[in-house]
């Protein structure tokens, strides 16, 4: 069985390396998430080319799957190694809830510090975004919030069930519903980030948060290290987010973007006056305040 899977995952190596060949021809290449045709070649992985978009800054391959093929692929096809596409057995579930997680790749007592140092506090409601299946949201419920999770593969959210959990397989449509909506590397695979921001804002009440973990395309990152740059995009990331495109599209709300998402900076950040840190890391945070 499992010499069966590595097979499939070869064979869907080489579409995809045909896909960039075949895929190219004659297709305009559009910015997924402004439409602009003013593009700039940053870096190319044989015939798969990663742009930047001139008008809102993002960072997106070319050529790209429709969103028909990327909702294929998170229902049946994408694989990482460890906890974030496998499902653990039962065996193993039992042990990470009787640990709380602790120790483990899926242990997000961190995160929930970063949440505690923005001011969002017991009973706070926030919606997990990209819930996987559902070791984040137990583990916010866990340390006193109202938490739900949302999660477009239907395999994974029903898995929530076997942690008590009640995983929307829908973005919630109540406006205002939230006092923070976090995602934790999900951006980078949506087939338009700038659009499911404004959808992740329209989700939060007034002075709530929409908070972020992505891979990191900024331009300090790609000088800093450009053979991890080179990494960082693919077949998997389709797009990367930058504090350009951050600032390009959202710059008018109060935001933090940095790369370090270290909870006693954030505890030091009014909330009233915008701050953009060092974004040279590999990873990108960012947190935009709703007016
Ligand atoms: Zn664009």
């Amino acid at each position: 069985m499992k010499r069966y899977i590595k097979k499939i995952g070869k064979l869907n190596k080489w579409q995809y390396l045909i896909s960039g060949l075949t895929g190219s021809l004659g297709k305009i290449n559009r910015c997924p998430g402004c439409n602009a045709v003013s593009n700039i070649k940053v870096d190319k992985k044989f015939f798969h080319v990663l742009h930047a978009c001139q008008d809102c800054g993002l960072l997106f391959r070319h050529p790209k799957e429709t969103k028909q093929q990327m909702d294929k692929f998170y229902q049946t096809e994408y694989s990482e190694p460890g906890l974030t596409t496998e499902l653990p057995a039962q065996e193993e579930l039992a042990r990470l809830l009787k640990t709380e997680f602790a120790g483990s790749p899926k242990d997000f007592h961190y995160h929930i510090n970063i949440l505690r140092a923005l001011g969002i506090g017991d009973g706070a409601k926030i919606l997990d975004f990209g819930a996987n299946w559902g070791y984040t949201t137990y583990q916010l419920c866990k340390a006193g919030f109202d938490a739900q999770g949302f999660e477009p593969s239907r395999t994974r959210a029903e898995f929530g069930k076997n942690l008590g959990l009640e995983i929307s397989t829908q973005i919630p449509q109540v406006e205002g519903a939230f006092d923070a909506v976090y995602s934790c590397h999900v951006l980078e695979h949506v087939p338009n980030p700038e659009q499911t921001i404004r959808d992740q804002l329209r989700l939060v009440r007034s002075g709530g948060m929409v908070l972020a973990h992505t891979p990191n395309g900024s331009l300090a990152a790609r000088k800093a290290d450009p053979e991890a740059f080179h990494l960082r995009w693919g077949k998997v990331h389709s797009v990367l987010l930058n504090d350009e495109f951050l600032k390009r599209g959202f710059g008018q709300l109060k935001h933090y973007i940095a790369s370090d998402d270290n909870p006693e900076e954030l505890r030091k950040w009014s909330q009233k006056k915008s701050k953009v840190g060092d974004v040279s890391g590999s990873g990108l945070f960012f947190v935009l305040v709703r007016p």
